[in-house]
């Protein structure tokens, strides 16, 4: 598994799992110190356990020695980053090339080379050309397995998929079915749990992935215009996505309304598609419209919070209540918390932040001064003007209305995520405004988790 982050590292823990012998190349120091210390240096619930359980049973080991690690490997994945290419949003290849050139040069007999990465179509091709044009001699096959795992939620999704992907070179006379084979061999075990295993060109495969996530960043950009229009009409938007998402062709996931989709995937993953459908001569206006939808989002959210708090946030303490762009994981990338603390500051705001698992990411990321980190939610709440809810850990839901009032001087409380019922706000004495809701509540229609579908 070339390739210890968020992906390489659950996967390497899902497939010594499934009883298989899994060598982890990493070369960032800090991560591969951590890794052979047995630690995880990025939070994923569960994943601690699992790691230990393999090293343990010797079937999982890390290391920056790549020769070490392909040596009589059956398959060969490459996890390595794919961020957006500065400036143009195409996918930023350098490291896959760069890993895959490294594989050529270690492999000492056949293999198939997997792109696990989420990689614009062409990549698995051009890497087969890599390959060959370094070791003409050398017998090896090229697949497509993008993952869709979700940061939060990373070994569930793995070992109880929706599908499994495997895209496959067609073309290569006895190569797909060799690839296809040990493909297979590796995910038997979700053969048990009848696990759907889609079998494609490597096209196919490549463009599925890209596909996927722009159809689930379209939902969200969706619903959050549909918010906005609730807004305007007084409807809600929870009785909105319920009313809609019941029915079966709509799906009653990824139509929670917030602040704009943000992450490790969706932004940089929708850009490029935008970008490999407009070299193609099929542009998709959807998801040009997706991208746009988004980025306005996002820019609005820092005018809505200053008009919640009276239009002037000079000289105010805001509580925010999570920075992570997401809950039950500590990813910072293109998390909302950070254009939103940086124009709260820049207009005179100080802040007082908790994320359970986030602060350290974030610290490089957010303003230098006038950000306090704080030991937990209350802790950031005690004497605040505002409390600004930026991500839905469930910790937060727990705390009372009444008790935030009683630890706050102010008394606005705005929820981008809608993880509180504007009722018990209310009661509560609490200015509370939140996405696509009525101000004067008539209901409790405060957002389960599974109202999410995140
Ligand atoms: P990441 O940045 O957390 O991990 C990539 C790791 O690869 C880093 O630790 C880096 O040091 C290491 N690396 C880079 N070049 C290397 C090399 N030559 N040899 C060894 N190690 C090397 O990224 P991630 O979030 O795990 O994403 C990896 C890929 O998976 C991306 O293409 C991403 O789009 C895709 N993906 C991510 C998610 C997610 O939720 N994070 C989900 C599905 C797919």
């Amino acid at each position: 598994m070339i390739g210890g982050g968020y992906v390489g590292l659950v996967s390497a823990a899902c497939f010594a799992e499934f009883g298989n012998q899994v060598a982890v190349v990493e070369t960032h120091p800090g991560r591969l110190a951590a890794l052979r210390k047995g630690e995880i240096p990025i939070y994923e619930p569960g994943l601690d356990r699992l790691v230990a359980e393999n090293i343990k049973a010797d079937r999982l080991s890390f290391g920056d020695d790549i020769a070490h690690a392909v040596e009589g490997a059956e398959a060969i994945f490459l996890a390595v980053g794919t961020p957006p290419r500065n400036g143009d949003g195409h996918a930023d290849l350098t490291y896959v090339f760069a890993a895959a050139e490294q594989v050529a040069r270690a492999m000492t007999g056949y293999a198939v080379i997997v792109t696990k990465s989420t990689v614009p179509v062409g990549t698995g091709r051009r890497i087969s050309e890599i390959v060959s044009r370094l070791r003409p001699e050398l017998d090896f096959d090229m697949a497509s397995n993008p993952e869709f795992l979700r940061e939060g939620s990373a070994i569930g999704d793995f070992m109880k998929p929706d599908r499994v992907v495997i895209g496959t070179d067609t073309d290569r006379p006895g190569g797909a079915a060799r690839a296809q084979e040990i493909m297979r061999r590796l995910y038997r075990p979700l053969y048990v749990i009848e696990a759907p295993i889609l079998f494609t060109s490597l096209e196919s495969s490549e463009l599925i992935k890209y596909a996927a996530n722009s159809f689930l960043a379209m939902k969200i950009s969706f619903i959050n215009e549909m918010a906005d229009l609730c807004e305007r009409v007084g409807a809600d938007v929870h009785e909105l996505a319920r009313g809609i998402g019941l029915d079966g062709r709509i799906g009653r996931k990824f139509l929670h309304a917030g602040p704009g989709y943000g992450g490790s995937c969706f932004p940089k993953d929708t850009l490029a598609l935008m970008r490999i459908a407009q070299e193609a001569g099929a542009s998709s206006r959807l998801v040009e419209a997706t991208v746009q939808v988004n980025d306005a989002r996002k820019a609005s959210m820092g005018a809505r919070i200053m008009a919640a708090c009276g239009g002037n946030v000079r000289g105010k303490t805001i509580a925010v209540f999570g920075l992570t762009f997401k809950p039950e994981t500590d990813d910072m990338r293109d998390a909302a918390s950070i254009p939103i603390i940086h124009r709260l500051v820049e207009n005179g705001a100080e802040i007082r932040a908790f994320d359970p698992a986030g602060m350290t990411a974030a610290k490089p990321l957010l303003p230098d001064h006038n950000v306090t980190y704080c030991v937990d939610a209350p802790d950031a709440a005690t004497g605040a003007d505002a409390i600004l809810v930026l991500t839905e850990w469930n910790e937060f839901r727990a705390l009372s209305p009444e008790r935030l009032r009683g630890l706050m001087q102010g008394r606005v409380v705005i929820d981008l995520r809608n993880i509180y019922d504007p009722a018990a706000m209310d009661t509560a004495g609490l200015d509370y405004s939140s996405i696509g809701r009525p101000r004067n509540p008539r209901s409790n229609s405060a957002a389960t988790p599974e109202a999410q579908g995140v």
